[in-house]
């Protein structure tokens, strides 16, 4: 009989299954060719169980597939679920490097708090991502702006129809290799302003990176499509007056005078790309503002010619450019508008430290194979 040891031992060792069926290299090469997002995933997995008795126990490293699940797990209920999104980098010399993986270990412990899910250590999850590289190290893309895009989740696995947090609970991460966001060339989106829905309220789970903010969006969304737009801006839900973030991505006005404005609530997602974003702008000396921004201040401010640039910011697209915002009544900005010259050098500087091109001074980056 095996005694799982719970969490307390710190036992990280993983029990690694390989995949008898792994994709041969060409395969590789030809999905590296033309590989979109999120649509071809790699040969492994990693899975941690977690019970209210046993803690945390058997981390496994296996084959990737399809997860068994009873009719009855409460996440198919009642959405009890946290993940986090983070890219692997293969640089020039082919070593693979991660960027500030404890800060999305911390903001996945916040979004279990919120999700009355259970804390995966630290330590836990960034070894979960190294064991899942040492597998599968090979699907990390080389060159221009790919990458290996890494998907920590974790949900209630407990087949229980009873409303409670649940006993048994399990946690993976699964990889899918991801090609330059934009293929032709950094392009400036449009997006939508959406006042019919709100994506959080107060006391809500905008904060927790959880899949029900995003289910509450795609209605919103659709109607982002359905104006030619490719995000849509949520604003607070109480006044629909303050800028929120958009469906998966928060979002920056830039001052003419190279001031870094975002909005704060604490309905908003805390994005590492935009932290990291304004850290960078800071050791410039430009300044940054975090406080609450109204659709009016950007209104005016672009009318006025304050606000000269606006951009969305996640690991996804790091940084997208917005050329305009569409409302029902009015339109700030055009089209064709040009990507920002701060918003595209700031990107450059967060890509040249993400793929070993310039010096890291904050430490962000972390090696994860070898
Ligand atoms: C993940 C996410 C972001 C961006 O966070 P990053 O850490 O920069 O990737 C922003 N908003 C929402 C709603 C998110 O889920």
């Amino acid at each position: 009989m095996v005694i799982q040891l719970p969490m307390a031992t710190k036992d990280l060792t993983f029990q690694v299954t390989h995949n008898e069926n792994a994709k041969s290299a060409q395969e590789r090469e030809e999905i590296f060719a033309n590989p979109g997002f999120g649509k071809y995933f790699t040969d492994h997995m990693v899975d941690i169980c977690w019970s209210e008795h046993g803690g945390w126990h058997r981390p496994r490293v296996q084959p990737y597939g399809p997860i068994a699940l009873d009719p009855a797990a409460a996440v198919l209920h009642y959405a009890q679920e946290v993940f986090e999104g983070l890219k692997a980098y293969r640089h020039e010399d082919g070593s693979i490097w991660t960027f500030r993986p404890e800060a999305n270990a911390r903001r996945m412990q916040r979004s279990a708090r919120r999700l009355a899910l259970p804390e995966l250590p630290t330590e836990y999850f960034v070894e979960s991502l190294r064991q899942l590289i040492a597998a599968d190290g090979d699907w990390v893309p080389g060159g221009g702006e790919s990458s290996l895009y890494l998907r920590p989740f974790m949900f209630a696995k407990e087949a229980f129809l009873g409303v409670r947090p649940a006993a048994k609970v399990n946690y993976y991460v699964i990889a899918s290799p991801a090609g330059a966001y934009f293929s032709g060339g950094v392009a400036p989106v449009s997006i939508w302003l959406s006042t019919d829905y709100s994506r959080a309220g107060r006391g809500g789970t905008g904060a927790a990176k959880t899949g029900g903010n995003y289910a509450s969006s795609l209605v919103a969304q659709q109607e982002a499509y359905a104006h030619d737009c490719a995000q849509v801006l949520f604003l607070d839900s109480e006044e629909s007056k303050y800028l929120e973030e958009l469906g998966g991505m928060n979002i920056v006005l830039v001052h003419r005078d190279g001031t870094l404005i975002t909005p704060e609530s604490p309905s908003i997602l805390e994005g590492i790309t935009l932290d990291s974003v304004l850290q960078l702008a800071r050791d410039r000396g430009l300044a940054t503002e975090m406080r609450r921004v109204s659709i009016d201040e950007w209104r005016d401010g672009f009318n006025a010619g304050d606000i000269t640039e606006v951009f969305a910011c996640g690991t996804a697209a790091v940084i997208t450019p917005i050329s305009q915002l569409k409302t029902a009544d009015y339109t700030i900005g055009s089209a064709d508008a040009p990507a920002g010259e701060l918003t595209m050098s700031l990107r450059q500087e967060l890509t040249d430290i993400q793929y070993g091109r310039k010096p890291d001074p904050h430490d962000w980056m972390v090696r994860l194979d070898g």
